[in-house]
């Protein structure tokens, strides 16, 4: 016997339908905008914008200088701005200062520069212990920092986005623009992470 579609499918894509079809049938949403919304967000707006901001900054003293001083300027600068942009704040990673970003109330992130936000950073878990225990939980996804590195959490609200600049990768001075943008991850934008000349 074979399954019904719906009995594959999680409850919460079920539910997500249900509510998109009330909305659609009351007229309080255009299925084509929300469908173009959908699109610009899954391949024209991600971390790739992100990187390309990482990169320019890696390379261009004085536009790194400008993004720490102005984030949101100096990545509309780039031509990347937009919804949930208006306030975004840069935060450099040194070998001493280690910066990662969590959203404690709820899932506040800088979608022009890095998208939508993935499932871990809007999981309960991760929200409520990288503030209390942040050491243990980078080393849990894989970032192991040395004690004498300082850990700083910025907690992104309605009104200030965080995106961190990752340090460049030794190895690299030789490397274009296009060659670093290569390799900076979101998760190295999160602070989750550091970037690796080898990805
Ligand atoms: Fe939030």
């Amino acid at each position: 016997m074979s399954q019904s579609p719906t009995t594959e499918r999680p409850p919460v894509a079920l539910r997500t339908e249900a509510l998109e079809q009330i909305l659609v049938e009351r007229g309080l949403v255009d299925p084509a905008v929300m469908d173009a919304y959908i699109r610009t967000y899954e391949q024209d707006v991600g971390p790739m914008n992100g990187a390309k901001v990482v990169a320019r900054a890696w390379t261009d003293p004085d536009y790194r200088q400008r993004l720490l001083d102005d984030g949101t300027g100096a990545i509309a600068e780039l031509g990347f701005k937009g919804s949930q942009g208006e306030h975004i704040v840069v935060l450099e990673n040194t070998p001493t200062e280690h910066h990662v970003v969590v959203c404690t109330l709820c899932s506040c992130y800088p979608w022009p520069v890095l998208g939508l936000p993935p499932n871990w950073y809007k999981d309960p878990a991760y929200r409520a212990r990288v503030v209390r225990e942040p050491r243990a939980v980078l080393a849990e996804m894989g970032l192991s920092l040395a004690d004498d590195v300082a850990i700083h959490v910025s907690d992104s609200s309605s009104e200030v986005r965080y995106m961190v600049l990752p340090e460049r990768p030794e190895g690299t001075e030789a490397w274009s623009e296009e060659q670093l943008a290569a390799v900076v991850t979101r998760d190295a934008m999160v602070g989750v992470a550091t970037v690796s000349a080898t990805q």
